[in-house]
């Protein structure tokens, strides 16, 4: 008689056991509706860094020169002005002036901002970040530690 009486709450456990292993593959149909949508926010792009004009025209460089990447096929993505991109044209470490940018277009202009920086070097694919081994802090612009000053070192490694 008691194995009768434990029956109902049995199915009852079974029915929340179904639903809680369901949730998540609910959830992930769902992620793979949005997914696509959100990767297309943000572009990624090979090519050379150029210099443009005022009218983001491919020109040659100057003192301020407004940056943009111009792919293999020949579209210049003009790059948002600030030290990220900045960086890819000071940086003579990178020895380099082919990149691959991650990029993410701007709501309210014609500019491109920076997700990403990685760079090509004979055919071949680095990463690269500026390192305080004092605070081990990882940043992506050069120039001295956010927290103890001292000058962060360049690092750069191929990508696997
Ligand atoms: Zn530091």
């Amino acid at each position: 008689m008691k194995e009768r009486k434990l029956t109902p709450k049995i199915s009852l456990l079974r029915l929340l056991l179904f639903l809680t292993l369901a949730m998540p593959l609910l959830r992930s149909a769902d992620a793979g509706i949005n997914g696509p949508t959100a990767a297309q926010d943000n572009l990624i792009v090979r090519g050379v860094l150029v210099c443009l004009n005022q009218g983001l025209k491919e020109a040659s460089c100057g003192g301020n020169d407004l940056l943009g990447l111009k792919s293999a096929d020949g579209r210049i993505y003009p790059l948002k002005t600030g030290k990220a991109a900045q960086t890819l044209k000071e940086e003579k470490r990178l020895q380099t002036n082919e990149f691959q940018l991650t990029l993410k277009k701007m709501n309210d202009s014609t500019t491109y901002e920076i997700v990403k920086s990685q760079f090509i070097r004979g055919g071949k694919l680095y990463d690269f970040y500026y390192y305080c081994d004092v605070c081990n802090i990882t940043t992506y612009t050069p120039g001295p530690c956010m927290c103890c000053r001292q000058e962060t070192e360049y690092h750069e490694k191929p990508v696997e």
